[in-house]
């Protein structure tokens, strides 16, 4: 498989070196050159299939050639048995036609780790493989960092370097970062915001000398594995239910659209997905573009669902780059527009084709407590306040209601014990595996704002310095 850019000036590539390159030299997202296609015959075959057999046959396609399918195959075991469930992504039915999609079951409570668990495996054997090392950085406010460390901790090719903002992540979001022990994972608490950690890290990768003596490389959301490793479960809940040969909704509490871009790409693989709901918080820029077709930046206002705190989603890119039926050069100006004022809009035909699959809904803080402490009331059912978004908004009247609706339970309620406790007046116990975290010691080190404070932190620590390679 070939990958273009979105904004057809980088050059092509393959499957390692998307994997590798993240960002696109031209500022635009790797996309597949075109999208696989399932016949229905093929998709009834993974009915009854494992979680693990339905990842390898949705992901070899996008792979090709670059990993053999023996060695992919066990990187996805691999990357599933870390999480606690043995369907991996259970489903559970919620309604006479609602179902929940539980991703929440691997290391940090979070639908992250369904694609970082394999991404930290694929970096470390395309590079083992290459007899290469990178150094990750990257920046968080609290779910992505930990996901990322999880991945990426005990792996030979990686150091991983994480920013936060001291004192403005949740106890249990800075402990599940900072407890890992593995020599290869770094946490700096920056005594700023998330902003000023996201400032520090664009310097860092500004810095050409720096960022090639490290070979600085990123995880983000832009990055096309991570969208890859979320398509599959998408199959694996409809084939559940008795697709291809029943229609599916999915309602996706989003932010940076990259797990709602997933359900995107499942549609056009081949899965008959007749309506993909966006679920947004009151940061909502998505919500405004699906009924007007204008896409336009506001301020970023915090919630209790953070991490869909984002008013620019990076992985919306990749859904223009098809509705400017692929052309390079409309997606370049369009976001040429936005970068210098805020905002585009797509025109009316555009605009419709969205709407043949997308629609979206906003939900409001009172709302999202108002749906926790409902489907506790109702069913027993703890959720986390993404999840109760998504919930909201799949309540939304449907166009053919005789349709499955598949929310997605992006976070375990535990990772968030505070607002389930204002919404249900009881804190949701943390799973098993992660009893011990409030006594296990912590390994972090505090740093002012300070670039060079911060790039020395980094020369001193990464190992690709210190072996001299
Ligand atoms: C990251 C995240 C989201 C948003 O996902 P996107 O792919 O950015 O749209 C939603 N819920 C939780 C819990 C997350 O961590």
């Amino acid at each position: 498989m070939r990958y273009v850019s979105t904004r057809g000036e980088a050059p092509v590539l393959g499957f390692e070196d998307v994997l590798l390159t993240g960002l696109a030299r031209d500022g635009g997202l790797y996309v597949p050159e075109s999208w696989p296609e399932f016949s229905a015959a093929e998709i009834r075959a993974m009915a009854g299939k494992s979680y693990r057999e339905i990842a390898l046959e949705v992901m070899m396609p996008f792979v090709g050639d670059a990993i053999d399918r023996p060695a992919m195959a066990e990187m996805v075991d691999r990357a599933y048995d870390s999480f606690d469930h043995r369907a991996v992504v259970p489903l559970r039915q919620i309604g006479d036609n609602d179902w929940l999609l539980e991703l929440f079951h691997g290391p940090t409570l979070a639908f992250k780790d369904v694609a970082m668990q394999l991404l930290g495996r694929l970096f470390d054997h395309v590079l083992s493989r290459r007899g290469e090392r990178v150094t990750i950085v990257g920046a968080t406010s609290g779910d992505t960092g930990s996901a990322a460390i999880e991945g990426c901790r005990g792996r030979d090719a990686i150091d991983i370097f994480i920013l936060y903002p001291h004192g403005r992540v949740s106890d249990i979001q800075r402990r599940q970062m900072t407890t890992t022990g593995d020599p290869n994972v770094h946490c700096i608490a920056l005594d700023g915001t998330f902003d000023d950690c996201q400032d520090l890290l664009k310097a860092l990768f500004n810095d050409g000398g720096f960022r090639d003596r490290l070979r600085l490389s990123a995880v983000n959301s832009i990055n096309w594995a991570r969208v890859m490793a979320q398509i599959v479960y998408y199959f694996a809940a409809a084939v559940r239910l008795g697709g291809p040969d029943r229609p599916m909704a999915f309602t996706v509490p989003t932010g940076n659209f990259g797990d709602i871009f997933a359900g995107y790409a499942a549609q056009r693989m081949g899965l008959p997905i007749q309506l993909l709901r966006v679920a947004t918080n009151r940061n909502d820029i998505l919500a405004r573009f699906f009924s007007s077709g204008d896409y336009r930046m506001g301020e970023v206002s915090p919630t209790m669902s953070p991490s869909m705190d984002i008013q620019i989603s990076s992985n919306f890119e990749r859904l223009l780059f098809d509705l400017c039926d692929r052309d390079g050069t409309a997606v370049h100006t369009k976001m040429a527009a936005f970068k210098q004022s805020g905002a585009f809009s797509v025109d009316p035909e555009q605009l419709a084709t969205a709407r043949q699959v997308f629609d979206a809904h906003r939900v409001d803080e009172d709302e999202t407590l108002d749906t926790i402490s409902e489907s506790y009331r109702a069913a027993g059912l703890l959720i986390d306040p993404h999840t109760a978004i998504g919930i909201k908004a799949a309540a939304v009247k449907r166009p053919d209601p005789t349709i499955p609706m598949i929310s997605l339970a992006t976070a375990h309620p535990a990772k968030f014990p505070e607002s389930v406790a204002r919404a249900v007046g009881l804190r949701p116990r943390l799973p098993a595996r992660l009893a011990g975290l409030l006594e296990r010691d912590e390994n972090r080190v505090r740093l002012g704002n300070d670039f060079d404070a911060v790039r020395r932190f980094i020369s001193d620590n990464a190992r690709i310095l210190r072996n001299g390679s």
